[in-house]
């Protein structure tokens, strides 16, 4: 991918976790490579087809100025989050963030958080057979839309399933969301837990009754197996209900283990 670099922008900004620094201020340094396809604007000589730097370093500003975080972790990560909104076109911003006047009493010339942001493409299967399913389904698909850690979530037709494993429960109602998101796969297995939490979900019965479950499918084309997620979820090759769903949104999308297509996966089921 093609790289737009800004350098050295300078700044004055109040962060820090000490009151004489949120009170007078210091200055700040900010470096930031911005992750964009410039092909078309190139080959046109036309910059509504790449990122305009002197606005990305607007958003730079304003959005290091606006407010006061104790963490320039805090800062870097709301300005990344801030351009990646700004220019659709950035796939992904390398930020660093430098406090050359940090309260350190020794000599050294600055220190800084450097952190890379951008979107990746998720697979999350939604599922639940207690209280109102529809609404359960249709407050996460809405907590996606709201978060700004989220963009172009789209939402399969949700079916009535028979339960899987256990069988002595109700019908399940199952759906898929294909989105883009900011997270990490394991802050997002975070994000899909709490929001299961919020919907009063208890953990009692492994493939027991829910009233939410959020399974994270698949995270762009990664493999992951560590004691609290894998990825490709491993049951995804004998479940219709997340098939099915996915192949109305996503045919193609494909799976890096299996190597074949979640229209290939779901013939296989037939
Ligand atoms: P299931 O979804 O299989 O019915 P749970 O929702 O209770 O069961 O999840 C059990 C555990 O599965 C969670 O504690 C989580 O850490 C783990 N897990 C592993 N991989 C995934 C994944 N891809 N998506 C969601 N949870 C996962
Ligand atoms: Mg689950």
């Amino acid at each position: 991918m093609d790289r737009i670099c800004i350098e050295g922008l300078q700044l004055f900004a109040r962060h820090g976790v000490f009151p004489e620094e949120n009170e007078k201020g210091q200055h700040f340094v900010v470096h930031a490579a911005l992750l964009v396809d410039t092909e078309a604007a190139g080959i046109q000589d036309d910059l509504s087809l790449s990122v305009d730097y002197a606005a990305v370093c607007e958003v730079i500003r304003d959005t290091m100025t606006s407010r006061i975080y104790q963490l320039i972790e805090t800062a870097a990560q709301e300005t990344a989050l801030a351009i990646l909104h700004a220019f659709p076109s950035v796939n992904s911003v390398e930020l660093e963030v430098c406090k050359p006047e940090a309260p350190i009493p020794m000599a050294f010339r600055s220190v800084s958080v450097k952190l890379q942001r951008g979107w990746h493409t998720a697979v999350i299967a939604l599922g639940s057979n207690m209280g109102d399913s529809e609404g359960f389904l249709n407050g996460a698909v809405q907590a996606f839309r709201e978060s700004r850690y989220f963009r172009h979530v789209q939402v399969s037709d949700f079916l009535w399933t028979k339960p899987y494993g256990y069988t002595e429960q109700a019908d399940f109602l199952n759906g898929v969301v294909l989105c883009e998101t900011v997270y990490s796969p394991h802050a997002l297995l975070d994000v899909l837990q709490a929001a299961e939490q919020r919907a009063g979900r208890e953990r009692k019965l492994h493939w027991g009754p829910r009233t939410l479950d959020l399974d994270l499918i698949f995270y762009e084309d990664k493999i992951i197996s560590d004691a609290r997620l894998q990825v490709p979820h491993p049951g995804v090759q004998d479940r219709t209900f997340v098939l099915a769903p996915l192949v109305q949104l996503a045919p193609y999308y494909w799976h890096p283990v299996l190597h074949k297509t979640a229209a290939q996966l779901l013939e296989d089921l037939a």
